[in-house]
């Protein structure tokens, strides 16, 4: 797919954001809080309503995680089941969100259940896609062990988006902490093999190396700057673009 030249029109066709459980949390990041999710749906719909394609994957660690879990004694895999779970609960939430505001959506679970979502069926979310329906991605990859950052980098290339957006409470990628470290620098870009090298936790390994392997961008920003992912979106240098 083809970046837009002219300035005015939005730099991505159809675009992948990964939404973490957290940013649903407001500042505590645990539970839903629905302010926080009324914000992100009004911002997804400001670049929906520039035409561009978007999919949403959502996380659940404002629910639940399996590795949190198995700390306390439940089984990993239960655990990491619980946690998709809670991903197709936050998809519900954020479904709700975005149809207040008159946007069409379509929510699709890698677990089957077919009274609250779709199943996942690619040619079909492309499908929404193309008739302007916001798709949003639950049940994370439908299998322990994984995380819903790998299942954004699954999907993207899956339905073929152009970048992920993953949205973050920091605004990109730093060479340390910047809450701890005050002269912590942020990256304007950085290439994966770099981003590796410095050990800069962008995501899990396994969410990584697909996106590395198959040569997929990742812009890491912060969505709780109003207005921001349009900029994103617009080409706007904004975050850190970690690329080839
Ligand atoms: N999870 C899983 N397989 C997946 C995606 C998620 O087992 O493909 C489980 C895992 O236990 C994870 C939880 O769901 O801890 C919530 O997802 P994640 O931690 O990725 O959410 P986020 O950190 O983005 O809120």
């Amino acid at each position: 797919m083809v970046a837009m030249k002219e300035s005015n029109q939005p730099k991505y066709r159809r675009i992948l954001l990964k939404l973490s459980g957290e940013a649903l949390g407001g500042e505590s990041g645990v539970g839903i809080r629905p302010e926080a999710v009324q914000d992100m749906a009004e911002q997804i719909r400001e670049v929906r309503d520039l035409g561009v394609q978007v999919v949403l994957v959502v996380g659940g660690g404002n629910i639940f995680r399996g590795q949190r879990g198995s700390e306390r004694g439940i089984e990993r895999a239960t655990g990491d089941y619980m946690g998709m779970l809670a991903t197709v609960i936050n998809a519900l939430a954020l479904q709700d969100a975005l149809e207040k505001l008159g946007v069409a959506t379509r929510v699709q679970s890698a677990i089957t259940m077919a009274q609250v979502a779709e199943t996942f069926i690619r040619r079909r979310a492309v499908r929404h896609l193309e008739k302007g329906r916001v798709v949003i991605f639950g049940g994370g990859t439908g299998n322990p062990y994984f995380s819903t950052d790998t299942a954004a980098a699954l999907r993207a290339n899956e339905i073929g988006a152009e970048v992920i957006l993953k949205a973050t409470k920091v605004d990109g990628i730093y060479d340390s902490d910047p809450k701890k470290n005050r002269k912590a620098k942020r990256y304007s870009q950085i290439t994966y093999l770099d981003a590796l090298r410095q050990q800069l936790k962008v995501m899990d390994s396994t969410a990584f190396s697909l996106c590395m392997d198959n040569k997929m961008p990742i812009i890491v920003f912060d969505l709780f700057r109003p207005h921001n992912l349009k900029r994103v979106v617009m080409g706007e240098k904004v975050g850190t673009l970690v690329t080839g």
